[in-house]
């Protein structure tokens, strides 16, 4: 069985992507920060692996993945945005830390055993990789980056037959845009602005990266695709 872990798996899109995995039969391992929140999912998925990891932790990360004896997918799902606050120049370095050099942090810790297994890498980008929040200037420098990161690492880790690929999810439905959904104000431009005139589910974000992960993506290294509703494209 094909091992897949999912960094900032055990809630929103993380979580959708580990449950469509899982219905594939990929066995996961889920993280989160939270200890209460890793312990929640834990208690909701007995047959998913579990762990908290900080992804500012270089050695905790590193420590992790040393203890694992296969990996065949790493998705990047850990990602944070502080609306408004991010002309703290401590708040951006954190946003930066956890979303940019997180996403680096455990790319360059999981190399080895996808080096061996020839598996894959999914970051997760964001409409803000393409476009600029000027309320989040953190979180859009953060996710411009993590595109060009996983572009760079598909060129230099092809040689080692590691595909490195990112999904660029629009507005999905998640704790993160709790807030967005239940402002009327901000709810209704979002989905005059979608062609599809919803929010996307975190499911729609997992079997685009089911796809991206299995065979059947065998010669799709270092792309970015968006799964929005079509956002983007208008
Ligand atoms: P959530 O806030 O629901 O989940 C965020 C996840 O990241 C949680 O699992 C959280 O762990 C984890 N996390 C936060 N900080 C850290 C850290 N320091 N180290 C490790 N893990 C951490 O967000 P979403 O599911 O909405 O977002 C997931 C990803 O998708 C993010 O990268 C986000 O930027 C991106 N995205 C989201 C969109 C949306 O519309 N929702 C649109 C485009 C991109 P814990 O549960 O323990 O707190």
């Amino acid at each position: 069985m094909k091992h897949a872990v999912i960094i900032g798996g055990t809630r929103g899109i993380g979580a959708g992507i580990a449950d469509v995995l899982a219905g594939k039969d990929w066995s996961i391992t889920a993280t989160g920060v939270g200890r209460e929140e890793v312990e929640t999912y834990a208690a909701d998925h007995p047959g998913t692996r579990c762990a908290v990891l900080d992804v500012r932790d270089t050695d905790a990360v590193n420590r992790f993945f040393a203890g694992l004896d296969r990996l065949d997918a790493l998705v990047n799902c850990a990602g944070i945005l502080a609306r408004g606050a991010e002309y703290e120049i401590d708040v951006f370095e954190t946003v930066i830390d956890i979303n940019l050099t997180g996403t680096m942090r455990t790319c360059l810790a999981a190399q080895p055993l996808l080096s061996a297994s020839k598996g894959a890498i999914v970051n997760t980008a964001s409409m803000l990789s393409y476009f600029g929040g000027p309320l989040v200037p953190a979180y859009s420098a953060s996710k411009g980056g993590v595109a060009q990161l996983t572009k760079a690492l598909a060129g230099k880790w092809a040689s080692d037959g590691i595909r490195v690929n990112a999904v660029a999810p629009g507005w999905i439905e998640t704790e993160m845009t709790e807030a967005l959904r239940a402002d009327p104000a901000r709810n209704k431009p979002i989905l005059e602005r979608t062609p599809m005139d919803r929010w996307g589910r975190p499911a729609e974000v997992g079997a685009l990266v089911a796809w991206l992960v299995s065979n059947d993506a065998s010669f799709v290294t270092g792309a970015v695709y968006p799964v929005d509703g079509g956002y983007s494209a208008i």
